[in-house]
This record gives structure tokens, sequence and C-alpha cells, in this order.
């Protein structure tokens, strides 16, 4: 989609190129911190960042936030950097708050020289205690008035490792009544003795988020620094530190996060659903994060246009994840071929068909898609359709099987119902049926058949496991409740695998998919900057989304195999939790 949708901060950017600011140059960034894997909000902020940049030929950096080593791991990283990929964006540089430590330090010793910061030997608790309220002024440190040197000579010993972890910090010096908490002399390092992804243990102090981000986006000569709207109170102290150290003037502008009903998208919430094995993994396909939805079948495209629909406001709301599937249903509507799967088979014999006679019936892949051909089904004796498709006592308007009526097979025959076969238990296990030659790609003659069902032929049918998924939850605000754990409203049929009959063409278009995988092991991963998309190995969930007619969207699990096929369901036809 070519089209840039307008909002507040493109309209910033639009006057400041109007104005000539930084020569109407456009830098953006994407700052992830590693500490889980990105999820659906995060594809707003990344739509937003690497979509001006593109919009206004500037650039974006992906920047990885990581200065909390606790929580960080390089395998955060590497999912991260496959996700933006994924999503169809290139960054221009890869860069690394922890990159900046070096830097980060020299100049919290600057402000220290400056009489602009201090060291406090407050312990945390203490420290919350003096800051005060919204209500109530805070109080100075008792440690504030330091001298110059004593601060220099006690913070080089806090980096030299000498004191225990937590027993003191640096702060800045700004003002303890201000009505802002962020101004009364915020916290600039911490003590804490943690092994770092990327620095080991080369640190045993760590600056904090406000004393790492401005500066960092400084240094890389951001323009615009887009965040979500919990840091608009923040954006003073993140021009305090740029104008004390005199250095780029990047500017902070604050939106509001994407919430979606029916989930939850903290990363520490999400990592829980992991470890307590409530899902498989992060890209479990009902997990809210970018990997899950990459391998549940959604296309990229999706995400971008859900974006685009979803705007850029100041202004926090709750999104339904009923809009953002169906984005998804009409991006894969013209792209998804046809395919007929019986997910609960129900045996048809055609008592007027000959036994043993197969016959090679045409079907056009995509009716939204004149390009994507046709394709032969095997029709004979035996079919098998979805038990959901016959009832015996069948209400009026019910258009499709039940004794002695008529329906459509779909690209075929007229079919009538003649007798309802049943096991001792009662329970229907066949049905006998004759066909009306004289229905195939034309009417019945003097009667209106309403219903049409999909079915596929018994003797070629191909078995597949079929993973149905559904909402991890079963309430729109999970983590919305005081009174109860988001864990307590896990839906227990959030997974739900049969065994279904495919139409044969789908083990074929999964061999091409197998195909295309083993020809292409070989190829390195896109490389970072190399700009070449088609060197990248291709996905599973990425390579086969089909329509399985009357039913769903679904796609070809990596866990499938020339022996057995996985398929997992996108999304419904139709929204079944639409009131
Ligand atoms: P979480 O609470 O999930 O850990 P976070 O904001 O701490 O979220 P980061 O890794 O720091 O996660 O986020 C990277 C960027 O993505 C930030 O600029 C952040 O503002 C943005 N972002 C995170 N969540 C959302 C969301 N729900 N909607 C829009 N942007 C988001
Ligand atoms: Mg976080
Ligand atoms: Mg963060």
């Amino acid at each position: 989609t070519d089209v840039h949708p307008s909002h507040f901060i493109r309209d910033i950017v639009l006057a400041d190129q109007e104005s000539g600011l930084h020569s109407g140059r456009v830098q953006t960034r994407f700052p992830p911190e590693p500490n889980g894997y990105l999820h659906i909000g995060h594809s707003k902020s990344i739509c937003l960042n690497f979509g001006l940049a593109e919009e206004f030929g500037g650039q974006c950096n992906l920047r990885f936030d990581d200065t909390n080593p606790e929580k960080e791991e390089t395998e955060y990283v590497e999912a991260i950097k496959a996700d933006v990929r994924w999503l169809g964006f290139q960054w221009a540089k890869e860069c690394y708050a922890s990159d900046y430590f070096q830097q980060l330090y020299d100049w919290a010793e600057k402000l220290i020289s400056d009489g602009k910061a201090f060291v406090c030997d407050l312990n945390a608790e203490e420290t919350r205690a003096y800051r005060g309220t919204l209500t109530e002024p805070g109080r100075p440190s008792p440690f504030r008035e330091r001298s110059v040197k004593e601060n220099l000579d006690l913070f080089r010993h806090m980096r030299a490792g000498e004191f225990p972890d937590g027993t003191r910090t640096l702060r800045a010096k700004i003002d303890m009544a201000s009505p802002n908490l962020n101004l009364r002399d915020p916290v600039l390092y911490r003590i804490k003795r943690a092994h770092h992804h990327r620095t080991g243990d080369a640190w045993p102090i760590y600056p904090s988020y406000d004393f790492t981000h401005g500066q960092s986006d400084s240094l890389e000569k951001v323009t615009h620094s887009i965040c979500t709207l919990e840091f608009e109170t923040h954006r003073p102290l993140y021009e305090w530190f740029i104008a004390q150290l005199d250095i780029f003037p990047s500017h902070q502008y604050e939106f509001a996060r994407l919430n979606l009903n029916y989930t939850v998208m903290s990363k520490r919430k999400l990592l829980q659903l992991v470890k307590q094995g409530v899902v498989s993994s992060w890209d479990d396909p009902r997990m809210p994060t970018i990997s899950g939805a990459r391998r549940r079948g959604t296309p990229p495209l999706a995400f971008r246009r859900f974006c685009e629909t979803i705007g850029v406001t100041k202004f926090n709301g709750m999104t339904d994840i009923a809009l953002f599937e169906h984005t998804i249903r009409n991006t894969l509507n013209p792209i998804a071929p046809r395919r007929m799967a019986v997910l609960d088979p129900l045996k048809v014999t055609l008592t007027n068909y000959p036994e043993g006679k197969v016959e090679h019936i045409t079907a056009i892949n995509n009716p939204e898609d004149a390009a994507a051909g046709e394709r032969q089904i095997p029709f004979g004796h035996t079919l098998y359709i979805d038990r959901e498709d016959f009832l015996e006592d069948a209400p009026k308007k019910f258009f499709r099987l039940k004794p002695g009526g008529e329906v459509r097979l779909r690209n075929a025959y007229v079919m009538k119902c003649d007798e309802v076969v049943k096991d001792a238990a009662g329970n229907v296990i066949e049905l006998k049926c004759t066909v009306d030659f004289a229905t195939l790609g034309a009417n019945p003659e003097g009667r209106k058949v309403k219903g049409v069902i999909h079915w596929v032929s018994a003797a070629h049918a191909v078995q597949a496991e079929v993973r149905l998924y559904d909402r991890l939850f079963t309430v729109e605000k999970p983590d919305g409740d005081k009174e109860h754990d988001f864990m307590e409203f896990i839906n227990p049929d959030s997974l739900r695998t049969v065994t279904a009959c495919l139409e044969p063409e789908l083990a074929l278009d999964a061999q091409k998919v197998r195909d295309q995988i083993s020809a292409n092991a070989q190829l390195p991963l896109r490389e970072e900057g190399s700009g070449v998309d088609s060197a990248m190995r291709p996905m599973y969930s990425s390579d086969l989304r089909v329509q399985f007619e009357r039913v769903g969207y679904f796609c070809l699990d990596e866990d499938s195999t020339a022996e057995k096929l996985v398929f997992n369901r996108t999304v419904a036809l139709k929204d079944s939790w639409a009131k």
C-alpha cells in the first residue's frame, strides 16, 4: 500500500520538513528491550517508525535497549530481528544501548564535575520515601550536598565494583519540589553485578532508562523519537539531559499504545504463559506475539493494514481483536487458494455411483483471482462430508443435508439422502445417498436446491492433523481485574486438535513447500543491510496459506513431515464470538 495515512506525528514531520528542521532529515528508531518476543503492540511502533522513515526518505535504526541485564538474552535479540524483517522492514543500523555504556559513563562524570549529579547512599526504599508523592513534595537526600571531588571519587569506586549491589546510586540534582516526580533527583546509575548478554561482566553499574534513552537517540542523531504515552512525563528529563550535555537535540513525541481485548501484551505476562506451559512456546499460534501470528498463518501485510486502520492518536483505548481478524480475512481472501477439507468426517456412500469409478472434476482455485487457475478433484463412490452439515431432525431453515433432502456437493453433483445408517448406540455412522447425474454444472430440473456443502473422496482423502486455535482468554480484559489474576481467565478450549480428511491437492501443495525449503536450506538468513530479500529462507506458514472452503483460513505448520501434514487454523470464516 502506497497511501500514507495521515496522523498527528506525520503532520509534525511534515511541518518540520516545511521549516527545514535538521535540513529535512528524518531519522527514527525502534527501541525494543530484548527481554521477550515482540507482540502485536510492538507492530504499531514498528509500522510507525519504519513507515515514517520510508515515506520521508529517511532511516530507521533498530536499537536494543539493553540496560537490564538480568532479563535480557541473545535469543530475544535474534527473534526480534527475524520479526522486524518478516514484517518487511529493513533497519539502517543495528544499535545497542550497551554500546554506549562508556560514553554514558563519561557523560555521568561530566554531570558530576558540573555539580549536577551526586552519589547517594540511600537504599531503594529510602529513596522512594524521600521522593514524596504527587500531593507531597520530596525531601532532599542527606547526601545531596557532597562535594564534586567526593562524588567523583565515590562514583569511580562504584564503577570499580567496590561497593555491594544496591548500596549507592548516582542521582541527578534537579528539583525535589518539582510537581513532576521524574524530576526529583532521578537515579542515573545502580550498582548491580549481573552478567550482560553483550558486555559480560565489564560493568558492575548500569544506567537507568532515563539516562540512556535520550542520549542514545542523540548519538544516533534521531530527529523524531517516538514512544508511548507513559513517557510523556519523562520528556522534561529527556530534554534536561540533552541540554546539560549540550548534545544533538533529538525530540520525543508520544502516541497511545495499542491495547487489544481478549489478550495480554506485557512481556512479563507472556513469559509467564510460556514458563508455566499454558502455551508451547513464544511462537505458539495462540500467543499475541508477531512470531505466534506468523506461525498461525497471518500474512505480514495484515499487520501493516491493521496498523493503518487503527491509526495513531494520543487517546488510550481498547481495540477489538475482531478488527485484526477481519483484516486477516480480507488480506487472505484474494490470495488464499480454495481447497476442500472435512474436519469431522461422516461417510457417505453413493449407491447409484459405480464402485471403482473415478471422475476428475474441475474446480477454480480462487474466485477472487482468475490467475490462480484451476485444479482437478477426484470424485468417487464413497465420500466424506462434515458431520455438522447433516441433521437428522432438521429445522425448516436448515438448508444442508437431512433425511430425504437434497444438497449441492460443492463443484459437483446434487445429492439426495436416502438412508441413515446407525450403530447399536444410535449414532449416525453413514449416509446412503444418490446423485443426480444431470446436475454437474447445471441446475436440477423443476426444483431448487439451496444448500452447498464441501466433501472429499474417501479413496483419495489425505489425513492431516488440524489444530483449531481460538482466543487464549475468555474475557475481554484478562488483566484488568484487581480481584483475579489473568491466569484465571485462560480459555480451556483455545486449542482443539482434529484429524481431518483433505482433498489430495493439499498434499501436492505441501510437497511443493517442502521442496522449496530443502532447495533453500543452504541459503543464509538475510544479512543485515544486504537488502537481498530473495535470499531469505522461506518459512512454512508464509508459504502455504489456503482457505478450507466454508470453514476458514489455514496454513501448513512447520511440524509437518512427509508422512504427516499439520495445518493451523489462522482464522475462521466467520467471527464466532460476535454477539
Ligand atoms: P512490555 O510492557 O510489553 O515489556 P515495553 O514498552 O516495555 O512493553 P519495549 O521493548 O520497551 O516494550 O518496546 C519497544 C517499543 O515498542 C517502545 O517504543 C514501546 O513504546 C513500543 N511499544 C511497546 N508496546 C506497545 C504497544 N502496546 N503499542 C504500541 N507501541 C508499543
Ligand atoms: Mg518492558
Ligand atoms: Mg521499554
